[in-house]
């Protein structure tokens, strides 16, 4: 009898999970397993912010997936897929590949919700991959020299849209990076303004109320002008237009207000529930008996009305279940149900500082900041265990990741 070929899309954090924990699970010639991803690196979605402000070097946050997979158990292709044809079970790739599938593993990620803002798709900048947080270093360089030709100061207004999570995170990194920038590009900082635009009343409002707190008085400290209970109307180029009619000049806005599931799966003739794949309590595609969904373009509902929140922490639970069940499918026993359990949640505000709550522990600034490390180095763990930790600490991958960026 042929091997069952399990195809897992996408190599972000549940793809690479599921496909390590495949490896481990799966006995010698039990099953194929191949990893499909656009790019030939894994990169630290959750640590992007820090690419955008070249706070990371490119190789702490971009990963090569060959030198992460064991390439005896697992097949790599680096492309893009296009569809899922669900009638043949084949993934068909932009170039016109089909890849044959008896299990597959839709972990696509997540896309930026622009809420139709006029301009925010043609001008603001995301925190979405690895490539388009690049851009956003690339244009402060930018700016930074047409800065030296025509002193024109809305080049040095850096906008960060949206308080949540990742906004502050954000605007952490610019604080920390921004000086030393300046710097070493002959721009005088005291010219630069950290913009932080909050439609909601506080930044994250969903952490405690000293957490909230302690961020905007971060904020206050390092001269980053806060302004909340207002929406943005509109980006150009040149300035964002904000709903009580004020004009901000600015060349730099990098939307964080929001993500939705990555938008292909709805070419992939699958049920879609508010714009994401809907699953089961055993992570497979609601009526496909081969099909699973992790991650953020997974829709899993924990009650009748609310669906767990596009994290890492739920992708990287949900990533060794799925593997589980697809080896329990091949293996003909009995599924897992998955149940998910927040550990906590901490921000960074740059290297130094991070807020956040651990079961029931808030924590705040250089230990906030120790807690975010080792949360990451947990992640090098799952993904690699201590040798990785190790090669990414000291560096050891010095080859360039290859991308092309708009500069
Ligand atoms: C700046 C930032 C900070 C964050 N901080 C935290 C945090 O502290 N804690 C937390 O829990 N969560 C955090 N998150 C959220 C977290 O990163 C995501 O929830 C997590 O990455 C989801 O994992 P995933 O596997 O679903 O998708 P991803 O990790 O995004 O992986 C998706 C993969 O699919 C690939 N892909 C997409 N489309 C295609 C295609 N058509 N063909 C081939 N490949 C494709 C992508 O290149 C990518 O490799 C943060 C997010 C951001 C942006």
């Amino acid at each position: 009898m042929s091997k069952p070929n399990i195809v897992i899309l996408g190599g972000g954090y549940g793809g690479m999970i599921t496909s390590k924990r495949l490896e481990k699970f799966l006995k010698s010639g039990e099953a194929n397993i191949t990893v499909i991803n656009k790019h030939d690196y894994h990169y630290l979605t959750t640590q992007l912010h820090k690419i955008g402000a070249a706070t990371a070097t490119d190789r702490q946050i971009a990963l090569s997936i060959p030198e992460l997979i064991n390439p005896e158990k697992t097949n790599f292709i680096k492309a893009e897929v296009d569809t899922v044809d669900t009638s043949k079970q084949e993934v068909c790739l932009v170039g016109g590949e089909r890849v044959p599938y008896d299990y597959l593993v839709i972990a696509l990620g997540f896309e930026v919700e622009t809420f139709g803002i006029p301009g925010i798709k043609e001008h603001a900048f995301e925190i979405r991959s690895f490539r388009s947080s690049k851009a956003i270093y690339h244009h402060i360089m930018k700016q930074f020299n047409l800065y030296k030709q025509d002193q024109d100061l809305s080049r040095l207004t850096f906008v960060v849209a949206g308080g949540g999570f990742t906004g502050i995170e954000m605007v952490g990194e610019l604080v920390d990076a921004l000086p030393k920038l300046c710097k070493e590009h002959g721009v005088p900082f005291e010219k630069v303004k950290i913009v932080a635009v909050e439609a909601a009343p506080s930044v994250i409002p969903f952490f405690p109320k000293q957490s909230v707190e302690y961020t905007t008085q971060f904020f206050e400290k390092h001269n980053v002008e806060l302004i909340t209970s207002r929406k943005i109307l509109e980006c150009t180029p040149e300035e964002i237009r904000l709903e009580n009619g004020a004009v901000i000049p600015t060349r730099t806005v990098v939307w964080s207000c929001g993500v939705k599931g990555n938008t292909i799966v709805k070419k992939f003739s699958l049920p879609i529930e508010r714009g994401k794949v809907p699953v089961d309590s055993y992570l497979r595609v609601k009526n496909m008996k081969n099909i699973f969904s992790i991650g953020d373009n997974a829709l899993f509902m924990k009650n009748e009305k609310s669906a767990l929140p596009p994290t890492a922490q739920v992708a990287l639970q949900q990533a060794p279940v799925c593997a589980k069940n697809i080896v329990a499918a091949i293996r003909g026993e009995a599924l897992t149900q998955f149940e998910y359990h927040h550990k906590g949640s901490v921000a960074s505000l740059g290297t130094w500082a991070a807020v956040g709550l651990v079961g029931s522990v808030r924590l705040s600034g250089l230990i906030g900041a120790f807690m975010k490390q080792v949360i990451e180095a947990r992640y090098l763990f799952m993904l690699g265990g201590p040798a990785l930790i190790i090669r990414q600490h000291l560096g050891v991958s010095h080859e360039p990741v290859k991308i092309t960026v708009k500069q």
